[in-house]
C-alpha cells in the first residue's frame, strides 16, 4: 500500500496532541497562574487545523495536475533518487516558504489568509493549528512551482511541504528557552521555539521578522533576523485584534475587511493599496475612518504624506 503524502499531518497527530498535553501539564507545574492554555483558544485552533486540513484534501486534487503539467513540459532536470535530490527538495522548499511567508506579511492580499496564524494572543504547541482553508484561494500553491521546474514530481512536492508545516509544529511553545552552551549552534542553524516566538509578536522591534520555516539561515542572510531579548517579553497577537474564538471569523474577518476597504475607499490605485499593499495600509486607512467615517480618498500613505510635508517645510 502507498502511503499517501497529504494525510502525513493527520498522521502525526498524536504525535502533536502528546506534545500538546505535556505543555499544558508542564507549564500548569512551572508557571501556575500564567493560563498559557485556554479550552475556547485550543478549539478553537483544532477547528481551524480540520477545516483546513479538509480544504487542502480538495486543494490538492485541482493543483497537483498544474505541478503535474509543468514537471511534465518545462522541468530542467530529472532526479535520481537519492539523498542528494532530497537535500535538493529540502533546502529549495525551504527558501521558497521563506519568500511565500516574507511576502504573507508584505501584500495583504496573502496576509487575509495567514493572518488567521497570528491572531491568537497565546502562544503554545495548539497555535500551529491555527491554519486558513483560504490559503489555496490567496495562492500559496503558486509559490511551489519551481520546484515542479526544478524536476521534482508532484507527490514530492506535496511531501516536502507538509514535512516543512509538520516540524514547524515544534517550535509553537514558550516552554523551551533559547538553546545555549552546545546546543547554541541550534540558534543559527533552525528555526527555534524561541526564533518563532520573536515572529508571533507585535511589539515593534519584533514585528515581521523572522520568516523561517525550517532554516533560520534565510534570515540572517536576507536581514529580518531578530534575536529574542529576555528584557522584552514577546506581545503575542496581531495589531488589530480579533476578540473572538469563532473559527468562521478568525477564516474570513480580514477579507471581510479587505472587500469593504475595497469597496469603501475611492480611486483604483487606492483600490489596488486595499488588496496588494502591507497590511500596515489598512490599519492606518481604519484608523483615519474612525476620525472620518465619510469615503476618503488616501492620495500617499502616511510615510510618504510625512515626507512630503517634511520637503515643503524645507523648501525656501
Ligand atoms: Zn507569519
Ligand atoms: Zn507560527
Amino acid at each position: 500500500m502507498q502511503f499517501d503524502a497529504e494525510l502525513l499531518l493527520l498522521a502525526m497527530a498524536p504525535v502533536f496532541l502528546a506534545c500538546i498535553g505535556w505543555e499544558a501539564w508542564h507549564l500548569r507545574r512551572t508557571r501556575p497562574g500564567a493560563r498559557l492554555y485556554s479550552w475556547p483558544d485550543t478549539l478553537c485552533n483544532a477547528a481551524l487545523a480540520l477545516m483546513q486540513q479538509a480544504a487542502d484534501k480538495l486543494a490538492w486534487l485541482a493543483i497537483i495536475p498544474v505541478y503535474a503539467f509543468v514537471h511534465d513540459h518545462y522541468r530542467v532536470h530529472t532526479w535520481q533518487a537519492s539523498w542528494v535530490s532530497f537535500a535538493v527538495l529540502f533546502v529549495a522548499q525551504d527558501l521558497l516558504y521563506y519568500v511565500f511567508h516574507r511576502c504573507s506579511h508584505r501584500v495583504r492580499w496573502l496576509w487575509a489568509a495567514h493572518v488567521v496564524h497570528h491572531s491568537s494572543e497565546r502562544m503554545n504547541f495548539s497555535t500551529a493549528f491555527r491554519q486558513s482553508l483560504m490559503y489555496p484561494i490567496a495562492g500559496m500553491w503558486l509559490f511551489w512551482i519551481p520546484l515542479a521546474v526544478l524536476g521534482f514530481a508532484p507527490t514530492q512536492i506535496v511531501a516536502i511541504v507538509l514535512i516543512n508545516l509538520g516540524f514547524q509544529f515544534f517550535v509553537h511553545t514558550q516552554a523551551i528557552g533559547k538553546f545555549g552552551g552546545k546546543l547554541r549552534w541550534l540558534e543559527y542553524v533552525f528555526n527555534t521555539p524561541s526564533i518563532h516566538r520573536v515572529h508571533h509578536a507585535r511589539n515593534d522591534r519584533y514585528i515581521d521578522r523572522n520568516y523561517a520555516g525550517v532554516l533560520v539561515i534565510w534570515d540572517r542572510l536576507f536581514g529580518s533576523y531578530v534575536e529574542e531579548d529576555s528584557h522584552e517579553a514577546p506581545v503575542y497577537g496581531i495589531v488589530e485584534p480579533l476578540h473572538t474564538y469563532n473559527p468562521l471569523k478568525a477564516t474570513f474577518h480580514e477579507w471581510a475587511s479587505m472587500a469593504a476597504d475595497f469597496a469603501s475607499v475611492r480611486g483604483w490605485r487606492n483600490k489596488l493599496r486595499a488588496l496588494f499593499a502591507p497590511p500596515a495600509w489598512a490599519a492606518d486607512y481604519h484608523a483615519r475612518r474612525v476620525a472620518d467615517p465619510a469615503p476618503i480618498t488616501l492620495d500617499t500613505t502616511m510615510n510618504e504624506r510625512n515626507t512630503a510635508a517634511f520637503q515643503t517645510t524645507r523648501r525656501p
